[in-house]
């Protein structure tokens, strides 16, 4: 049986920052994006990785992944990954059990 599979990113949220200062052109004003990682199977997310922070400038469009910095520590924190990133590891868990209850009610 062919399984599609892989990971996929999800956009969680975005902040405009007026006071952060552009790493490339010395401006403030920058955005930072909240991205979460997640693995799926047949396209359905069964569970999440990592989230990551990325910015981009307002001045001069110049875009980083991975920012680590005490702002985007926060921002990832406040962004909650969505419960239907989980929706794999779920189903698998009730189709575990389902599997459970009908052994012991047959024994
Ligand atoms: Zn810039």
């Amino acid at each position: 049986m062919l399984v599609i599979f892989g990971s996929s990113i999800k956009l969680l949220n975005y902040f405009e920052d007026d006071f952060s200062t552009c790493e490339n052109c010395n401006q403030t004003g920058v955005t930072y994006r909240i991205v979460q990682k997640y693995y799926h199977v047949f396209w359905l997310p069964v569970f999440p990785l990592e989230k990551y922070t990325g910015m981009s400038c307002n001045n001069c469009n110049y875009s980083r992944d991975n920012i680590i910095s005490e702002n985007s520590a926060t921002y990832e924190k406040i962004s909650k990954t969505p419960i239907y990133l989980y929706s794999g590891l779920i189903i698998f868990i009730l189709l575990i059990l389902n599997v459970l209850f009908a052994v012991v009610m047959t024994t």
